[in-house]
């Protein structure tokens, strides 16, 4: 099995919706949205939820008010200012560190994990999907992101399906790193400006980092044709493959709006014929197993 990662140096390339375009061309890939932090490929997808679970990580400690004895240890060793006069913890202060209940001498403080946000296996019209919502400010993502990844490749292993499409998050930071680990190849979505430049750079380093291929394309490459050059050029001088170019294109946004991808609302146009042109170099690259 198979697993393509579609990644970004930043937020806002179209990842979600080549990747909504890629499930319908897949026809019957596992579908997984690791971008925890802003789901959003449920929303052109429209998944019906066969079972949801919460996602647990980390403890905030509480004191028994009834067991504590107000002698202030537990004051003297937060090094967060967690506890309060009155001897309560601040939940938003609280970085779950456990000395406060390691320390206390009546045992006093309870350590339950905290409830960070939850996690769902969905049926959508391209198949199965895995997906997940992050509570807001709550962190862990790069866990909950290894958790769907997971979750994903044991239904790919179980339904027996050759592809595994992850949306994965964007940036260079822990969540990208949780999506990329395993996978057997990355999509770089990158756009033609100057910083589109420089994040491209950034992700592909990391990718290669790891060991996973690094494939780029260039959204919306018609609105800075000279960078789109500058990028495939830097893909090829660094070793990586170009995979295509996509224009600029209103279609996108009006299938966004239509919860279709660019493939189901006008399989005819521009666009389309683009992504389409675009997934067939991904599925050569990527060798045998595929079928486009
Ligand atoms: S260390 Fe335990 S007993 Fe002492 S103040 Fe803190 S919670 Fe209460
Ligand atoms: S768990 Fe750590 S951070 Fe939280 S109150 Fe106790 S000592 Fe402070």
């Amino acid at each position: 099995m198979n697993e393509l990662v579609v990644i970004s140096g930043k937020g806002g390339t179209g990842k979600t919706s080549l990747m909504a375009a890629f499930a319908a061309l897949a026809g019957d890939a596992v579908l997984c949205d690791a971008d925890v932090d802003a789901p959003d490929l449920h929303l052109i997808l429209d998944p019906s939820t066969r079972f949801q679970t919460p996602f647990q990580s980390g403890n905030t400690a509480q004191i028994r008010q009834e067991d504590c004895t107000g002698c202030g240890l537990c004051r003297d060793l937060c090094r967060w200012d967690a506890v309060r006069e009155d001897f309560r913890i601040d939940p938003l202060d609280c970085e779950g560190c456990g000395v406060c209940v390691w320390f206390c001498p009546e045992k006093a403080i309870d350590f339950p994990p905290n409830v960070c946000g939850e996690w769902f296996v969905s049926d959508t019209r391209f198949g199965t999907m895995v997906h997940a919502r992050l509570a807001p400010a709550e962190e862990n993502s790069g866990k909950l992101v290894a958790l769907v990844r997971q979750e994903a490749r044991k239904i790919a292993e179980t339904e027996g399906r050759s592809l595994l499409l992850t949306d994965g998050p964007p940036g260079v930071g822990c969540p990208v790193i949780a999506s990329l680990g395993g996978a057997a190849a990355a999509l770089v979505v990158a756009e033609p400006t100057v910083s589109g430049v420089h994040d491209l750079d950034r992700v592909a380093d990391l990718a290669s980092f790891f060991k996973v291929p690094v494939m780029v394309c260039v959204n919306k490459a018609d609105i800075n044709p000279e960078t789109a050059e500058t990028i495939r050029r830097t893909a090829e001088q660094k070793g990586h493959t170009f995979a295509g170019s996509i224009p600029f294109h209103e279609d996108f946004t009006r299938a966004m709006i239509q919860k279709q991808s660019i493939e189901e609302y006008a399989p005819e146009g521009e666009a389309a014929a683009a992504v389409r042109a675009l997934w067939r170099r991904i599925v050569e690259q990527m060798g045998s197993g595929l079928e486009f």
